[in-house]
């Protein structure tokens, strides 16, 4: 293990491969046999101060440092009051114990939980051929977008970024980009190998939300898996709605597929219509139009459902948030 004291130090050692990052450490060492003898160094990014904070960007929206603490995120008072489904999400990350120490930058770049995986078979996932979710354990693995590899992407602040429209700022080797979320977490069909556009040298170091104009509402409800605490189904919703009419929406499931799973079904049935419990439903009917439920998950979609409806009137004036 090395302690990096710059960004420029931490990159110089990721840049000589077979190296991972360490933040928070709360994920890390569960998960460091997945990647076998491919890692033969740890750089340990938690004393950049760069990384560290929340500031107002230029453009009226904030800037979270990827080192913030679930916790700093969950009660930061800006989150609070403009980006009502990050700090639930946030909230529903972790167990409490170590909320103030996993970092945000560390819960999005977390490898999946799926139990073939984690057992060390060799699946899609680990360079294989096969996903033994397909044909067998699959109770907690994805109804949609699962073509090569059944996982379902493990991070409830991801949907939520994804529905705020934010985006990821990622310094490494061949400089800074951009990228919005959205485009961040790769589909097994780009890459079943990785879970997210990051090259082994690059750092994930700012999240960048935009501006949240007035009369915004989000929300992120999930049901828990009851074993571990992470979510068996959940939904981040974004909506803007003038004059009785639904003029911006936006709508993401969590441990739905192996990414943030986005339903632009729901949110065409819902764009330019008065919000009403009959809408609602019909949006989160359409939302599960396409799901492919494997042998044991089939529950989903009916969790999935529930949590449309309450998540889209809560965005959508109709339900008290919780
Ligand atoms: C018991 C338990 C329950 C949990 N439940 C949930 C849950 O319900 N929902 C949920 O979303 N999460 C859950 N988590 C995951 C938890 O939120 C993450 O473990 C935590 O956020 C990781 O943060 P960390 O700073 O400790 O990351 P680390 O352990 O340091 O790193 C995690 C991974 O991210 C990489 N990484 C970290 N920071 C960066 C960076 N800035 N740039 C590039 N790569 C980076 C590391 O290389 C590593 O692969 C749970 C974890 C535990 C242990």
């Amino acid at each position: 293990m090395v302690v990096a004291r710059s960004l420029a130090e931490a990159i110089a050692h990721l840049s000589a491969g077979g190296a991972r990052v360490a933040a928070g450490g709360t994920e890390l060492a569960a998960s460091l046999h997945i990647d076998g003898p491919r890692t033969s160094k740890v750089v340990d990014i938690s004393q950049l101060d760069e990384l560290k904070g929340f500031d107002r960007t230029p453009d009226g929206g904030l800037r979270i440092g990827a080192l913030s603490t679930l916790d700093d995120v969950c009660f930061h008072p800006a989150v609070q009051s403009a980006y009502a489904a990050l700090s639930r999400a946030a909230l529903a990350a972790d167990r409490p114990d170590t909320r103030a120490r996993a970092t945000i930058g560390g819960n999005l770049c977390q490898r999946p939980r799926c139990w073939y995986l984690r057992a060390d078979y060799l699946c899609v996932r680990a360079g294989g051929d096969l996903c033994f979710a397909a044909d067998g354990d699959n109770r907690y693995h994805a109804i949609l977008g699962g073509s090569r590899c059944h996982m379902v992407h493990p991070s409830d602040i991801a949907p939520a970024l994804v529905a705020l429209g934010a985006r990821a700022r990622v310094v490494g080797s061949a400089g800074v980009r951009v990228t919005p979320f959205e485009e961040f977490f790769l589909p097994p069909g780009l890459d079943s190998t990785r879970e997210n556009t990051l090259g082994p040298a690059d750092i994930l170091t700012d999240i960048l939300l935009p501006p949240s104009p007035a009369g915004w509402a989000s929300t992120y409800r999930r049901a828990s898996e009851p074993r571990t605490g992470y979510a068996l189904a959940g939904v981040a919703a974004a909506a803007l709605v003038i004059e009785k009419t639904v003029a911006e929406v936006s709508v993401v499931l969590a441990a739905a597929a192996p990414v943030p799973w986005r339903s632009r079904e729901a949110e065409a049935q819902m764009a330019g219509r008065q919000p009403t419990p009959r809408l609602v439903r019909d949006a989160a009917d359409e939302a599960m139009a396409d799901a492919m439920p494997l042998a044991d998950n089939r529950y989903k979609v009916d969790l999935f459902r529930a949590l449309l409806v309450e998540s889209l009137e809560e965005v959508c004036g109709l339900r008290r948030p919780v």
